[in-house]
């Protein structure tokens, strides 16, 4: 069903973007990876992947604060890959503080990283997508994106930012074959999580496995974490033919989180 077809997704060094990216390698997708790391680490993930699932892949390190690196990364895929078909919009940063004690420059670099390359992203995939008549964008937002939490004023305002974009990118696209949606998780284990479950325990003076049992019972029901496997399934089932007039909407994955 998507076999040849082009996605770039930001963040898949690690994480949730990771999971997404091979999901689509795993149905015939060709990937552009993108985000931070081991060089080496990287160039293994790009070329396993390429390897595993028989698929193009390539790596574009374009950093996500950087409006011209995010235009050189669509070009580049459109170049190596030979267009962009789905683009997710999955890098992120988290940082937790009261808002009288925010610091200005973390305000400024999760509202870059986390919002603001979600626009320029698109700005810069959606003529070829429009040019083609088919196309489809997976914002990744989160339950931050329907609900707050204390002490994350940047990411909440990002993220519910992120949820409002994607709503105004699908009615401008509605009749052009162009879906858009946003993926709103839960916890998800991955090194963003894990360092903030660090920081409280450190703070706490608890272990890491009784903070993460208190993080699923503080927000999630099903008392299970979502796996980044998960996300990549969602993922592809918003790229499918079920999928095609679903558009405009947050797709929780959430464990019961925001039904609370
Ligand atoms: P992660 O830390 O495992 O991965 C983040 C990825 O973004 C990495 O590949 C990193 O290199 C990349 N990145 C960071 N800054 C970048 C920049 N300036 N330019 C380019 N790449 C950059 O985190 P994750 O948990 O996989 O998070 C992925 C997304 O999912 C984020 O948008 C996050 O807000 C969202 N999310 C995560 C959870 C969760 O529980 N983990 C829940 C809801 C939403």
């Amino acid at each position: 069903m998507l076999k040849g077809k082009t996605a770039i997704v930001t963040g898949s060094t690690s994480g949730i973007g990771e999971g997404i990216a091979k999901a689509f390698a795993e149905a015939g997708v060709n990937v552009m990876f993108n985000g931070f790391g081991d060089k080496a680490e990287i160039d293994k993930l790009v070329a396993d992947t390429a390897k595993q699932y028989g698929v193009k892949t390539a790596y574009n390190a374009a950093d996500m604060s950087k409006p011209d690196q995010i235009a050189a990364l669509v070009a580049d895929a459109e170049k190596q890959l030979g267009g962009v078909d789905i683009l997710v919009s999955n890098a992120g940063i988290q940082f937790t503080a009261p808002i009288t004690e925010f610091p200005a420059d973390k305000w400024e670099s999760i509202i870059g990283i986390n919002l603001s390359a979600t626009f320029y992203l698109m700005k810069a995939a959606l003529p070829g997508m429009q040019k083609k008549g088919w196309g489809r964008v997976i914002n990744i937002a989160s339950a931050h994106g329907l609900v707050a939490s204390a002490n994350k004023a940047a990411y909440v305002a990002a993220k519910h930012g992120v949820v409002g974009l994607t709503k105004v990118a699908a009615l401008e696209n509605a009749e052009k074959g162009i879906t858009v949606n946003a993926i709103c998780p839960g916890w998800v284990f991955t090194p963003l999580v894990d360092k903030q479950a660090k920081d409280r325990a450190a703070k706490e003076g608890k272990t890491e496995e009784q903070i993460k049992k208190e993080l699923l019972e503080e927000k999630m029901p099903t008392m299970k974490f979502t796996t980044a496997e998960q996300i990549g399934g969602l993922a592809l089932f918003l790229c499918s033919p079920s999928a095609d007039n679903i558009t405009g909407t947050t797709q929780s994955i959430d464990g019961g989180w925001t039904a609370e």
